[in-house]
């Protein structure tokens, strides 16, 4: 299943008490403060990293804590330093913070296999966040704002410092107190409620009715059909192509070459309208596409005509989405060789471009032709939205 959406729970390591000792040595009647200050409690540090793609890990693990310093010790022992815990996030993941009580409480189910591991391996204090740490339901908002957004690979985020560690006595030795029993405790964790959020991130996305070659395209572009789990709704189900820009020439060591990921997005047009919840969950993830690529079928099968289609296309568009309806948007007719070919195709465009204003290409997913010059068009287009490719390593052909 693909999991897009998580509650976590993060907390930093508390600070280490600081010690109180006193020199203990032969032939010394007296010695001095010697108790050593606490170690600092680990962060929990948030990871952009580019080869996890999903967010399933954070369905079946809520907790996530880094560890706490250790008390210091005698002879002036400062504290063992908890370590830091990396959280490990796919590229473009939304971090919202998302305190519990504002969430409705989670039913309970007694099959729940998180449960038994959690009852069996959690402490008490850890089990009683456990009503408060649950799956997002579906639809369900952050209960919080945004807090970082992990858009660039290998950003990282300290989301919960460490406590410092508390002074030991040793510290508190003055002219005039030779002997403190003083010490300080070590600074207490930082917790934070958090929600996950996951946008797909695809360059392209595939606009266009039902049987106007979306699929077909996708398939005849596709270098590699990632493993992109099921969606939750079975019947929408986003695949995702990656195509390659430079066929032959292989990617070097540094560059992986120019490739698109290519989104066919069923059920945006059908489907989006109806449930909202739903259709909001959905559009969520491709909003992100960079570019839109309009399929419209050249002889439509429905004896519809294109411009209208085309028409009723970027009407529910902006219904639905303005994000996505201001995406700059490439648009290509099908199936040419439908028509007599390549010319005839190309005069059916003319005529499009003269009533609708845009630009118009022609490509046939069925032979290949023109299916090239779309793609270079896509990259173009993108190439003036955004400076940075998003990493998408770990996803190349299999
Ligand atoms: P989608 O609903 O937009 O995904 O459309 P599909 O890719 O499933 O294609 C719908 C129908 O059109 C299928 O029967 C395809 O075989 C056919 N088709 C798609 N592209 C072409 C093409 O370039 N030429 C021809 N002749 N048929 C095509
Ligand atoms: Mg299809």
């Amino acid at each position: 299943m693909f999991i897009d959406s998580a509650n976590i729970l993060v907390r930093s390591g508390k600070g280490g008490d600081g010690c109180v000792a006193f020199h203990r040595e032969k032939y010394v009647a007296k010695g001095g403060p010697s108790g050593g200050d606490g170690g600092n409690g680990g962060s929990v540090v948030l990871v952009a990293d580019p080869s996890v793609e999903t967010l399933m890990d954070f369905a079946g693990r809520h907790h996530w804590f880094a560890e706490d310093g250790q008390q210091g010790g005698s002879k002036g022992m400062t504290g063992k330093k908890g370590q830091d815990l990396e959280v490990r996030l796919p590229v473009g993941t939304l971090v919202y913070e998302n305190p519990p009580e504002m969430l409705a409480p989670k039913e309970p189910d007694p099959d729940d296999p998180d449960r038994f591991l959690e009852e069996v391996f959690l402490t008490g204090t850890e089990r009683a966040h456990l009503g408060q740490v649950r799956s997002p339901q579906p639809g369900e908002a952050p209960s919080g704002p945004l807090m970082v957004d992990l858009n660039e690979p290998g950003m990282r985020y300290a989301i919960a410092q460490g406590g410092r560690g508390g002074f030991g006595n040793e510290h508190f030795k003055s002219a005039t107190n030779q002997t403190p029993r003083e010490a300080t405790p070590g600074e207490p964790a930082v917790e934070h409620y958090l929600r996950l959020e996951l946008k797909l991130i695809a360059d392209v996305g595939l606009l266009g009715k039902p049987n106007a070659g979306k699929s077909t395209f996708l398939a005849r572009i596709s270098a590699a059909q990632p493993k992109i789990a099921d969606y939750p709704f079975t019947t929408l189900k986003p695949q995702l192509g990656i195509a390659r820009l430079d066929a032959g020439r292989p990617a070097s060591a540094t560059s992986v070459g120019r490739r698109l990921v290519v989104a066919d997005i069923p059920g945006l047009i059908e489907n989006a309208h109806q449930g909202q919840g739903l259709g909001i969950r959905f559009l969520k993830h491709v909003e992100r596409t960079r570019v839109l690529l309009h399929v419209l079928e050249i002889e439509p099968t429905d004896r519809s005509d294109p411009i209208e289609n085309y028409r009723v296309i970027r009407n529910e568009l902006a219904q639905h989405s303005k994000t996505l309806a201001e995406k700059p948007e490439v648009v290509v007719l099908s199936k040419q060789d439908l028509l007599g070919g390549a010319e005839d195709a190309k005069v059916a465009a003319e005529l499009i471009r003269e009533q609708l204003g845009v630009e118009v290409l022609t490509m046939s997913a069925a032979t290949g032709e023109g299916v090239a010059e779309v793609l270079e068009a896509c990259w173009r287009l993108l190439d003036g939205t955004q400076k940075q490719r998003p990493a998408w390593r770990g996803m190349d052909d299999a």
